[in-house]
């Protein structure tokens, strides 16, 4: 028996490391010396035990699925789940579930730090033309519909959003809205079937009222609570994302905690997303990540899911970390490289919302012609990339967000960097704040008993 090549480890402490079997995700704590063993073991082709504890340990790798007969053999199990991830990848794509509008570019907002920088100025609105050809290209499988800008809610669009609501009333809508009209478009909104309204908070009133202003520099904050509160009262799910930094996620987490207070009567239908500015500094957004997950642990599992679920997102591992779900293993990054598909007013088609209006990550066209790339993120996946088929990190990674392939003109290139950073910098600081907290719990219980 010998070690397989797919482990990985990460370091907690300075006696502590995680061992990380990255084709199940299996996640193990060990100390120096079982590292030192293992270190040994990783160059043997076949494992001779010296003693009763290493026969032990042996034993429990092999329970683990750390052990195998030859490297042959753990191809052969890398193989057998890269087919089934590879048929579900392919099905997904089949069946195109969900697609996204932007309505348009335009927006009332001129908040410093939108990442479509100044796509505000494109005036132009989708058409119903455009609507209809996106339906038909995306076909019958589509059961939810996001609308999305610019700002969608806008007086100018309300005609054609109201022909795509009479044109797929079937569909489930997820709306991302600065909130200004929210009350202006409620009635229009109780005719669908809603999934949920995102709305973007930046904390306190008054330093909300410092970034997300009108383009005539007018504040926005208690407009867009009484739009909230409308619609909590009205029965829509609310879901409040921050974009927190330095400056203001101290007022973030504060007014989380305010508005769970003020809408206590609504908790089933209230949620959040506490997230950094893509902007950032790795080190400022991990100083960030840490203060939010502090508070977020003083809540359940379940609860956490409800008051911020962002913080994980891109990974399966932190995501079993802090959330307590099963781990998934990646076929590629995230959904832009399966299922993605945003129509925008030019008729061009993107592959996920980080990226609209940038021409050079769109997949193709619509409108008033159909025409899809090759070189796109769509097909691209761990087996079109040759650096990540053999990799180790590969079912963990899925390849990394091309989004940083900014300057080149071939998406089957590895992004090495969200994996790395995120398995070795950010999961360490979770797992510790997590090991405080059950420390903190175990002591409580011993006090009490
Ligand atoms: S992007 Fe890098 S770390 Fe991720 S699977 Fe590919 S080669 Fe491995
Ligand atoms: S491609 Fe990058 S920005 Fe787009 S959804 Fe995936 S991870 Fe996010």
């Amino acid at each position: 028996m010998k070690l397989i090549k797919h482990m990985i480890f990460v370091d907690i402490h300075d006696d502590k490391k995680l061992l990380i079997n990255s084709l199940t995700g299996t996640m193990d704590e060990i100390d120096a010396p079982i590292y030192e063993t293992l270190s040994k073991w990783q160059a043997c082709e076949e494992i001779v035990t010296e003693n009763d504890l290493e026969a032990e340990l042996l034993s429990n790798l092999q329970s683990r699925g750390y052990l195998v007969n030859s490297h042959e053999e753990e191809v052969g199990i890398k193989n057998e789940i890269l087919k089934v991830l590879r048929n579900q990848h392919l099905q997904r794509q089949k069946d195109q579930r969900a697609i996204t509008f932007v309505m348009t570019y335009n927006c009332n907002f001129r908040c410093p730090y939108c990442f479509e920088g100044e796509a505000y100025i494109k005036k132009e609105i989708i058409t119903p033309e455009q609507i209809d050809a996106a339906l038909k290209l995306a076909g019958e499988g589509v059961k939810e519909i996001c609308v999305f800008g610019g700002e969608p809610l806008l007086p100018k669009t309300r005609p054609v959003l109201e022909y795509l609501f009479n044109k797929a009333p079937d569909k489930t809508y997820q709306i991302f809205t600065n909130g200004y009209y929210l009350t202006e478009f409620l009635d229009l909104l109780l005719t669908i079937n809603i999934s949920q309204v995102l709305i973007t908070l930046d904390g306190s009133e008054e330093t909300h009222n410092s970034r997300r202003v009108l383009a005539n520099g007018k504040p926005t904050f208690k407009k867009i609570i009484d739009g909230v509160e409308k619609c909590l009262e009205s029965g829509i799910n609310i879901r409040i994302r921050m974009n927190l930094d330095k400056s203001n996620y101290e007022g973030g987490i504060n007014l989380r905690e305010e508005l769970l207070e003020r809408f206590s009567g609504y908790k089933d239908n209230l949620s959040f997303e506490l997230t950094t500015l893509i902007g950032d500094s790795q080190k400022e957004r991990i100083d960030i990540l840490t203060e939010i997950y502090h508070s977020d642990i003083t809540y359940s599992y379940e609860d956490r899911e409800k008051i911020n679920d962002f913080i994980t997102k891109k990974n399966s591992l932190l995501d079993h970390l802090v959330y307590g779900r099963k781990v998934n293993p990646l076929y590629s990054y995230c959904y832009a490289h399966v299922d993605g598909m945003v129509f925008d007013p030019y008729g061009v088609i993107y592959p996920c919302l980080g990226c609209v209006g940038k021409e050079h990550f769109s997949i193709g066209k619509y409108h008033p012609f159909i025409e899809l790339k090759e070189n796109s993120i769509h097909n691209r996946n761990i087996e079109k990339i040759s650096e990540c088929r053999d990799c180790t990190y590969s079912l963990l990674c899925g390849g990394g967000c091309p989004l940083k392939l900014a300057d080149s003109d071939d998406f089957f290139k590895p992004v090495c960097y969200s994996v790395k950073t995120l398995l070795h910098n950010e999961l360490p600081i979770f797992y510790k704040e997590r090991e405080e907290a059950m420390k903190k719990v175990e002591e409580t219980v011993n006090n009490a008993v």
